[in-house]
């Protein structure tokens, strides 16, 4: 049985986002007119309404701001619970993403906290779709 993801939405303000995925880069939308970053990203500049736009890589590391434990309803292709954070990137950006290998147990949510530290991945679903998933950053990388 093939596993069943939802696939996100691919337009022409995210398709960049998708294209870095795919080959393991975080990117960020970034205003080539005033520098601004953005996420989510979109046609015009929020800062200096300028359609001028491009993207940085980021360095895939952030901060949780917060976090939900989601237990139901069921999610195609996802084993529950699985973990949503809304995520501080270090450049300064909140993005959604789900953190892996955090286990959390009916009592707990494992070992995510407002404020753990965390490290970008990428799970490869198939050629055409690479989501990007989050995993706390070990005492030993912080430095
Ligand atoms: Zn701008």
């Amino acid at each position: 049985m093939t596993a069943h993801v939802v696939r996100p939405m691919a337009n022409r303000d995210s398709q960049f986002f998708w294209d870095g995925t795919a080959v393991g880069e975080l990117r960020i939308a970034r205003c080539n007119a005033c520098g601004a970053l953005r996420f989510p990203p979109g046609p015009a500049c929020q800062s200096c309404d300028a359609y001028d736009r491009g993207h940085v890589v980021a360095a895939g590391t952030g901060t949780v701001f917060s976090y939900v434990v989601h237990r139901h309803p069921p999610v195609p292709g996802k084993e529950l619970p699985i973990v949503i954070a809304l995520i501080d990137l270090d450049e300064g950006v909140r993005m959604v993403g789900e953190v892996v290998d955090v286990a959390p147990t009916a009592s707990d949510s494992g070992g995510i906290e407002i404020g753990t530290r965390l490290r970008v991945d990428f799970h490869r679903v198939d050629d055409e779709l690479t989501l990007p998933v989050w995993r706390r950053l070990d005492e030993g990388e912080r430095a």
